[in-house]
């Protein structure tokens, strides 16, 4: 598997009978989430049924963006960015975040009319977003061998090293108490008069007043025996990282049909903002009525396909029981194949627009399952019809800049803490309601 997550390499904690707080998953919604409730004294576990970060939260291109954000998420991650500036928040291990600044290149009309329409927009949340004249692009870039019609350019927007990040925050978290299982899956929630008792895993029972369910692309399996019908698509997104490249931009940049972030170790991890294929899954059909607005305005930009990860879902189990095998541990990590037409077209459109990157040596490629809700918002809220239960999960696609903020929110809501920012964007109960539609897509 590539990339390779920094192991974590804590204390390899027995399983405690009882917890405050239960976590299913250990990806940066699950980690940091363990990291602020333990800080707060609270009894955590947390379970992973694989490596710590060994999905999404380690295969990402690493960038943390307010640039194109939904507005809604725009205090949430003005504060995750503050939590990644300040290496306090990790107990000082470094998860590699800089501020090098993000832009998105406007090679369309179409773009520069969606870059003006969010800077509106984000106007009042002072992200320091500004849209600049093909002049000062080209002054930015100076590498670029063509010229743009100009760019939406963040200076503070920036990025962390996805393979340390999370593993960083594991430590920090069982630095700070919390007992981190990676490898044990967790196999069902245990109720008991009609509210949370605790978890079911493949090690034992644990008893927890309170669970909290941050489990990437696997929440609506997790939570669909329970009555709980979790609006969470899939699509998969491809990477690949190069070897240090001489002569190259030092910021991250989205351009037409090419993405990049400058790595800590001299190379680049690259890519193409928005080329996701949507898999046709069993769920899809089920899925269509919360999904359809967002599938139609996104009709141009989806490649849909129907191929392996059908069969691979298929053969999953819908019911199991908690007392043997679940799908959890069938499927330790989400690992598919990248798409190598996207990643070489990345690749062609990038040497074409920056020469410094024609000979650019390939490292590796992998590929990533991103969960997504109708919105693109996440859901970090309780849920009412079962007392205890938490979510923090449908991170959309853009989770990873965000993830310390999920994972405090949570924690502030599980502990009845005043909250980070104001959670009402990301409450479980707007799926009742007519789905909204993101404006930045
Ligand atoms: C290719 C790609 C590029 C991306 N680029 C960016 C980017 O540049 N910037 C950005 O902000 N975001 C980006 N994202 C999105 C970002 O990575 C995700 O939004 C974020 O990492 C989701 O975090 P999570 O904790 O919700 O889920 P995950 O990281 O997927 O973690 C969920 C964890 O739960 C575990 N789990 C599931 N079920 C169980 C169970 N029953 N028992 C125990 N454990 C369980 C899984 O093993 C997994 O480790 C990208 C994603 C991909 C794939």
């Amino acid at each position: 598997m590539e990339p390779h997550p920094d192991a974590f390499a804590g204390p390899a904690p027995a399983l405690p009978a009882a917890a405050d707080v239960a976590i299913v998953g250990g990806g940066i919604a699950g980690v940091f989430a363990a990291l602020f409730l333990a800080r707060r004294g609270l009894r955590v576990v947390l379970c992973d049924k694989g490596p710590i970060a060994g999905e999404q939260s380690g295969r990402n291109w690493g960038w943390c963006r307010q640039t194109l954000r939904d507005p809604a998420e725009l205090p949430l991650i003005a504060a995750s960015l503050r939590l990644w500036d300040d290496p306090a928040t990790t107990a000082g291990h470094a998860t590699g975040f800089r501020r090098t600044g993000i832009a998105y290149l406007a090679a369309t009309a179409e773009d520069e009319a969606r870059h003006a329409a969010w800077a509106e927009a984000a106007a009042p949340f002072q992200t320091g977003s500004r849209l600049i004249d093909p002049r000062a692009t080209a002054a930015l870039l100076p590498q670029a061998a063509r010229r743009f019609r100009g760019a939406l350019y963040t200076p503070g927007d920036g990025g962390a090293e996805p393979a340390r990040a999370v593993p960083a925050a594991a430590r920090a978290a069982a630095e700070a108490g919390a007992a981190i299982l990676p490898f044990c899956a967790v196999r069902a929630l245990d109720t008991a008069a009609g509210r949370v008792a605790g978890i079911v895993t493949e090690r034992g029972r644990i008893s927890a007043p309170a669970v909290l369910v941050a489990a990437g692309a696997w929440s609506r399996r997790f939570l669909a025996p329970l009555g709980i019908d979790l609006p969470q698509a899939q699509v998969m997104g491809s990477v690949m990282r190069t070897a240090p490249v001489a002569g190259a931009p030092a910021l991250s940049l989205a351009g037409p049909r090419f993405g990049f972030r400058p790595r800590a170790d001299g190379g680049y991890t690259v890519g193409q903002a928005g080329a996701t294929i949507l898999d046709i899954l069993p769920d899809s059909l089920a899925l269509l009525p919360a999904f359809r607005p967002a599938w139609v305005r996104e009709w141009r930009r989806l490649r849909l396909r129907l191929g392996r990860r059908f069969l691979e879902e298929a053969r999953l189990p819908r019911r199991w029981s908690p007392d043997g095998p679940s799908p959890f541990e069938a499927v330790r990590v989400l690992d598919p194949t990248p798409s190598r037409p996207i990643l070489d077209e990345a690749a062609r459109e990038l040497a074409r627009a920056f020469p410094a990157f024609a000979g650019m040596r390939v490292l590796a490629r992998w590929g990533g399952i991103i969960d997504v809700t109708p919105d693109q918002l996440p859901v970090i809220s309780a849920v009412a019809r079962l007392p205890g239960l938490w979510l923090a999960t449908g991170l959309s696609g853009h989770g990873f800049g965000v993830g310390p903020g999920v994972g405090h929110l949570a924690a502030d809501l599980i502990a009845g803490r005043a909250p980070l920012v104001d959670p009402l964007p990301f409450r479980w109960d707007r799926f009742a309601q007519r789905p909204r539609v993101s404006p930045t897509g």
